[in-house]
């Protein structure tokens, strides 16, 4: 049951000589429930920026951004295009920080580590510190913790450009079948089209203008 409204938001950056970059131009849209939404468009064209004023981790120069509904709160997670592991915490002890910080009951974490390490085939290596692990496999563990957190709404930044491409296929694959299991709203960032349109059932495209005008458009996907 988990909308995103975002409502004419604008973005804009004060430069080192300056003037304002106009990123996002008055941005309207709405997702539908359970949407998986790619937000795609080419290098710099403003993706991550609009993905983390959903996040709440920007503010828009103006206009708003809502998730969700006030009557029940929604539980988001981030999926970074880095890992952001806490580097003195094993693997597991990662995912358990997530779940300790989501109220998820004690008797659940071993069960949920198992399935998502599993998923990502890491679950041989629970008890490893990050660095340890190639930089692929401690995004592999970033994605296992968000997913572990079971939220309504994920959000993920480019999140398989570290990881190897047979791996990122695999991962493609399972966020799927994730995603029509659980009924959960994904918002994907991706300059790749190919990436999307097997993902999405809907897409946001952005493109560079002259005026640093946004163009977005909906596309929907039918997919069985
Ligand atoms: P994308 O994710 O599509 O590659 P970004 O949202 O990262 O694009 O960036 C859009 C534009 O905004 C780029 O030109 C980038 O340099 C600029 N930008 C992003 N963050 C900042 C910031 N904190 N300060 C100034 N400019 C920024
Ligand atoms: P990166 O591309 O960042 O180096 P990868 O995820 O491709 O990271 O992993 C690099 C290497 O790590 C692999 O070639 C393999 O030796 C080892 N590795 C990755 N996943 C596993 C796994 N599930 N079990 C054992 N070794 C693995």
């Amino acid at each position: 049951m988990t909308r995103i409204k975002i409502d004419g938001v604008d973005k804009a950056y004060r430069q080192m000589n300056g003037t304002n970059l106009r990123v996002l131009n008055n941005v309207d849209f709405e997702t539908e429930e359970n949407d998986f939404l790619c937000i795609l468009g080419p290098s710099g064209c403003g993706k991550s920026t609009l993905l983390n004023i959903i996040a709440q981790l920007e503010e828009p120069s103006s206009g708003s951004v809502s998730i969700g509904s006030e009557a029940s709160p929604t539980d988001v997670c981030f999926v970074f295009q880095e890992p952001r592991l806490l580097d003195w915490r094993t693997v597991r002890e990662n995912i358990e920080f997530a779940l300790d910080g989501k109220d998820i009951p004690k008797d659940e974490w071993d069960e949920r580590i198992e399935t998502y390490l599993e998923l990502v085939g890491l679950d041989d290596f629970a008890n490893e510190y990050p660095r340890s692990l190639s930089g692929g496999m401690q995004q592999r563990v970033s994605i296992a913790r968000a997913m572990a957190v079971e939220p309504d709404v994920i959000l993920m930044d480019e999140p398989f450009s570290s990881v190897d491409e047979i791996t990122a296929r695999n991962l493609r694959s399972d966020l799927v079948d994730i995603w029509k299991e659980q009924k959960r709203t994904i918002v994907f960032v991706t300059h790749d089209a190919i990436e999307a349109t097997f993902l999405a059932n809907r897409v946001l495209v952005m493109s560079h203008r002259p005026s640093n005008v946004l163009v977005h458009e909906k596309i929907d996907i039918d997919r069985p």
